[in-house]
């Protein structure tokens, strides 16, 4: 089926007990035994659910895997991810401009577990592969990154990690399975924050991994039920609500990032605009090979300092001022003091997140109005 139906039937088989059309939320911690050792397939709330588990073959059928695992969180996601597939003494590489909260967990929290992190330029194979160890299992990407929007070569980067048997997670929370489909391009995992475009209306926090095999679904679903970090029934059915109206929010997505970033290219203004669907992008051909739309997430300096920022930030009317992203709604954000605030100063310098720098991301209300609206506030300038 096309994608446009996945997202609506996938995993969504009529209730067999009513015919409801939509999966019910099956909120309840236990299920009642016919005799002992007698039950239908459901013993415990955190170990099955049928409303999560509906989301999960959802995701796992638009992200071409074999199995997925939903989580209270992205974060939850990937942490069991790493908790699943390494050890002590295993090292990972990571894209060096990852999600702030990703690079907390690594950093602060499973270095203390044994597990080792470099983080480097993964926009160049031959950075990667030179960065590689005897001991290197895993390498966690980004692409785009989070926010100076620089891609990956998927294809090129699987290659060099398959003889090897690194695994190849990839997180595709900027541009959902709508626009990019990692394991089509030779992925081992992906991880997603459903609390971005999946769920899509900014009303529920989830994460998911998908993945390419049996046995190590079957090690992630044990590592589920026995850390017990699950999305709760009702946020797992607001994802699967969400995700009915992927396709077409992601349209509209795309539709408005690109109108946004045409408009703010030639603003006087504007400094430097990071969107990967300009032709001035570094990575332009890339993202035209790889990625099936450009996306709505974006990120812009505007001339002067810190004072003009602020200006700019709290003088737009539609675009709120909020974390997050993904979301039917506009928002704006200050990546050094609100997402990526954990990452030292010095690397966020290097990486190009400035205090100067702006994320945008772009919601699918009239783009007209999106557009006045950074009028508007870049006149203030
Ligand atoms: N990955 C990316 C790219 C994100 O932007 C975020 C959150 O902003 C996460 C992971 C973490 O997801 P969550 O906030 O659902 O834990």
């Amino acid at each position: 089926m096309g994608i446009a139906t996945d997202v609506i039937h996938a995993g969504q088989a009529p209730d067999p007990t009513t015919g409801s059309i939509t999966v019910p939320i099956y909120q309840t911690s236990t299920y009642v035994q016919d005799g002992l050792g007698k039950h239908k397939g459901y013993e415990y709330a955190r170990t099955h659910n049928a409303t999560r588990a509906a989301l999960e073959e959802n995701i796992t059928v638009l992200e071409k895997g074999v199995g997925a695992c939903a989580f209270a969180s992205g974060m939850a996601a990937i942490h069991a991810v790493m908790t699943t597939l390494l050890r002590a003494g295993d090292h990972v590489v990571v894209s060096d401009n990852t999600y702030g909260g990703t690079y907390r967990l690594f950093d602060k929290v499973l270095t203390k577990f044994g597990l080792r992190f470099s983080y480097i330029d993964t926009t160049d194979p031959g950075v990667v592969a030179d960065a590689i160890q005897p001991n290197t299992r895993m390498m966690f990407l980004e692409t785009p990154t989070n926010p100076v929007m620089r891609l990956c070569d998927l294809r090129a980067l699987s290659e060099i990690a398959r003889p090897r048997e690194i695994q190849v997670v990839v997180d595709n929370t900027f541009m959902s399975p709508y626009l990019q489909r990692p394991i089509e391009c030779g992925a081992d995992i992906v991880v997603h924050s459903t609390t971005k475009y999946l769920n899509g209306h900014s009303d529920s926090v989830g994460g998911v991994a998908v993945v390419t095999s049996k046995e190590v679904h079957e090690k992630l679903a044990y590592i589920q039920n026995a850390a017990g970090a699950i999305i709760s029934p009702f946020d797992a059915w607001l994802t699967l609500r969400g995700i009915k109206t992927l396709a077409v929010r992601m349209k509209q997505h795309d539709i408005n990032g690109r109108a946004v970033a045409a408009y703010l290219s030639t603003h006087p203004k504007v400094t430097r605009l990071y969107y990967p669907g300009l032709p001035t992008h570094p990575q332009y051909e890339l993202a035209c090979r790889q990625m099936d739309g450009f996306g709505a997430m974006l990120a812009f300096e505007a001339a002067g300092g810190i004072d003009q920022t602020r200006k700019v930030l709290e003088g737009l009317r539609v675009f709120a001022l909020a974390e997050s992203l993904g979301g039917v709604e506009s928002l704006v954000c200050h990546p050094a003091s609100m997402t990526h605030a954990s990452v030292p100063d010095e690397d966020r310098q290097r990486l190009g997140i400035t205090d100067t720098l702006i994320r945008l991301s772009v919601g699918i209300e009239d783009c007209e109005d999106l557009v006045a609206d950074l009028d508007q506030a870049l006149a203030q300038l």
